[in-house]
């Protein structure tokens, strides 16, 4: 049996190594060592003998992430990675500083079978979902490169975090946990484009996590028309359960909303919206929408922004233009994508 290390909690490998006859005392050392230390490989685990060592590495393969490329904006010092995961597959992840610290956004998957129209993640088609110990391994690479602490993590970057449920369910219990980097539940979100039955499942964990909901348009006509999802789950069913999950948790309720000029962004567009978002404990987050190239849509213009803010506004509805960082190296919402992946791959050949 194999099993990867880095995504078991210390009680599993508590349990895995007694069955090998290795002490228990040994879990910790090794728990430490990846969830602490941040150790990218078992030779860096020097209060271990080397047979030991040698023996772990054997049984429980260390799946790392590797920078095959960084990128730093020479306009705010956003920093976007490009990973090599252990099977040559390659995902992305945006390290962005704000007032109060750094926050990465990280990718839960190789690609998207979501399918969003305005989305670049979605280009390349859909590979695989990541175990839990690559999306930490993306957050422990990035703090390690950087010598900076990461406290707050928003799950926005390539793929979609509920259609990779368990592993990212798994993901959060490592990395809030109190022997590993214990990062608080309250300073990461998870952004999903509207799941229904998964929203509900994780409302049943009842964790303190901000929930970011992909809405991007108010009416069903409007929305399927852009996110597939839509015709699974639609615009009310998504927000009667955004309502339940924002009344049970008392977490506010954040919703994206991408502005694409003529498409989404009229008058009658921010009334619909305010309207069903009333009494709902939310707020929104309005994005002029990045440009992709393969895609048509193209951002509104600053004034329109600003009119949709202020009927939102008018209407009772909080909301806010989101700062874009990272424009000059494509880290911008949505822009993340695998079109390294064959120059990284020719590059190794
Ligand atoms: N699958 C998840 C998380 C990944 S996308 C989700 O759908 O929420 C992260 C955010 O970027 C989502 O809100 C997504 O809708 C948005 N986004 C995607 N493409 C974009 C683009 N070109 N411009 C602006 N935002 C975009």
């Amino acid at each position: 049996m194999n099993r990867d290390i880095l995504s078991m909690t210390l009680e599993e490998m508590t349990d895995a190594f007694s069955e090998m006859g290795i002490q228990k005392f040994r879990a910790k050392q090794v728990y430490e060592w990846l969830h602490r230390h941040l150790a990218c490989s078992y030779d860096e685990m020097l209060n271990l003998p080397k047979l030991l060592r040698d023996e772990l590495s054997e049984k429980f393969p260390l799946y790392n992430c590797e920078i095959a490329r960084k990128q730093v904006s020479k306009i705010d010092n956003t920093v976007k990675y490009l990973f090599k995961l252990h099977d040559g597959d390659f995902v992305e992840s945006v390290v962005m500083k704000y007032k109060y610290g750094y926050t990465i956004c990280v990718s839960s998957q190789v690609g998207c079978k979501m399918g969003c129209a305005f989305c670049a993640s979605t280009l390349g088609g859909f590979k695989r979902s990541l175990l839990p110990g690559e999306i930490l391994s993306q957050l422990y690479r990035a703090q390690k490169d950087l010598g900076e602490r990461i406290s707050h993590i928003v799950l926005m970057g390539m793929g979609e975090p509920l259609d990779n449920f368990e592993n990212v369910m798994r993901f959060l219990a490592l990395i809030t946990d109190e022997k590993g980097l214990n990062i608080s539940m309250r300073n990461i979100s998870l952004s999903t484009c509207g799941i229904v039955p998964k929203i509900e499942e994780l409302l049943k964990r009842k964790m303190q996590l901000t929930l970011s909901i992909s809405l991007h348009a108010p009416t069903d006509e409007l929305r399927s028309r852009i996110m597939p999802i839509n015709k699974k789950y639609d615009v009310d069913e998504l927000l009667a359960s955004c309502k339940k999950y924002a009344a049970e948790t008392s977490r506010r309720i954040s919703f994206e909303y991408a502005m694409l000029a003529g498409v989404n962004d009229s008058d009658d567009c921010a009334k619909i919206l305010a309207s069903k978002l009333r009494g709902m404990l939310c707020h929104v987050n309005l994005i002029p929408v990045n440009e992709v190239a393969e895609s048509p849509f193209k951002p509104s213009s600053a004034e329109r922004v600003e009119r949709f803010v202020s009927i939102l506004s008018k209407n009772g509805i909080n909301a806010t233009v989101r700062r874009k960082l990272g424009s000059d190296i494509d880290a911008s919402c949505g822009q993340l994508r695998l079109k390294e992946n064959q120059n990284c791959k020719k590059g190794d050949e």
